[in-house]
C-alpha cells in the first residue's frame, strides 16, 4: 500500500491500489489523492507535500512539474501545481476544524480559467472531479462576515484565521481586525493577501 499525505493536514495515509479520494484517517476531510503507480511517484508526491506544507511553494511546484513531466495526464499532479501556484495552506477553522484554503500569494485571474485547473478536471475520474470542483467553489458566507469589502471578504475572512492559527502556534500577538488587515494591503505589504481564492 503506498503512504501520501493529505494536502489539508499532512496526515500520512495509507492508499488501496487504485484508490484516488477519500476522507483522510486525521482530519476528515474527503480529499483527492494521487494515482501511485510506482515507489518514484510515491517519492515524488511525499516531496512536494513536505514542501508545500512548509510553505515552500516554490519548491513544491518543481516537485510537481517533475511528476508531470513523467505524466502529463496526472490530475493530482495538475492540482498540487495550481495549488502551489496560489500558495494554498489548508489552515484549520477552530469553529468546527474544517481545513480552509489560504492563499499566501496574490492571483488576479479567476482559478477557473486557470490551465492548471482545466488540467486537473480534464484528467480527474468523475467522482474527483467533483471533489476539485467542491474545493474551488466560492466559499459561501465570505462576504457576510465582512461585509464593508465584498471583493476581499473571502480573504480577510481565511487571513484572521491564519493568523488565529499562528497566534495559537507561536504565542505571538497578531493584529487580527479586518480594517488593520485591508490596510496592511492597502499598503502593499506582501504576503497574506488573497485575490481570488479557492473555497471549500
Ligand atoms: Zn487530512
Amino acid at each position: 500500500m503506498a503512504k501520501i499525505q493529505c494536502k489539508m493536514c499532512g496526515g500520512m495515509n495509507e492508499l488501496r491500489e487504485g484508490e484516488t479520494s477519500r476522507e483522510c484517517t486525521y482530519c476528515g476531510m474527503l480529499t483527492t489523492f494521487p494515482r501511485i503507480d510506482t515507489e518514484q511517484r510515491e517519492q515524488l508526491y511525499n516531496r512536494a507535500e513536505h514542501f508545500r506544507q512548509a510553505n515552500n511553494f516554490d519548491k513544491a511546484a518543481n516537485v510537481y512539474a517533475a511528476i508531470l513531466d513523467l505524466d502529463g495526464e496526472d490530475p493530482e499532479a495538475w492540482w498540487g501545481q495550481l495549488i502551489s501556484k496560489y500558495g494554498i495552506e489548508y489552515v484549520e477553522d477552530p469553529a468546527n476544524h474544517e481545513r480552509i484554503p489560504t492563499c499566501h500569494r496574490v492571483q488576479f485571474d479567476s482559478i477557473l480559467a486557470d490551465p492548471d485547473y482545466r488540467n486537473a478536471l480534464k484528467y480527474a475520474s468523475e467522482t474527483d472531479r467533483s471533489i476539485y470542483e467542491k474545493r474551488s467553489a466560492p466559499h459561501r458566507g465570505d462576504t457576510e462576515e465582512y461585509p464593508q469589502d465584498i471583493f476581499a471578504g473571502g480573504a480577510l475572512r481565511r487571513l484572521h484565521l491564519l493568523q488565529r492559527s499562528r497566534k495559537r502556534r507561536t504565542h505571538e500577538g497578531f493584529p487580527a481586525s479586518a480594517g488593520h488587515l485591508l490596510s496592511a494591503h492597502e499598503q502593499g505589504i506582501e504576503g497574506l493577501f488573497l485575490a481570488h481564492y479557492i473555497g471549500r
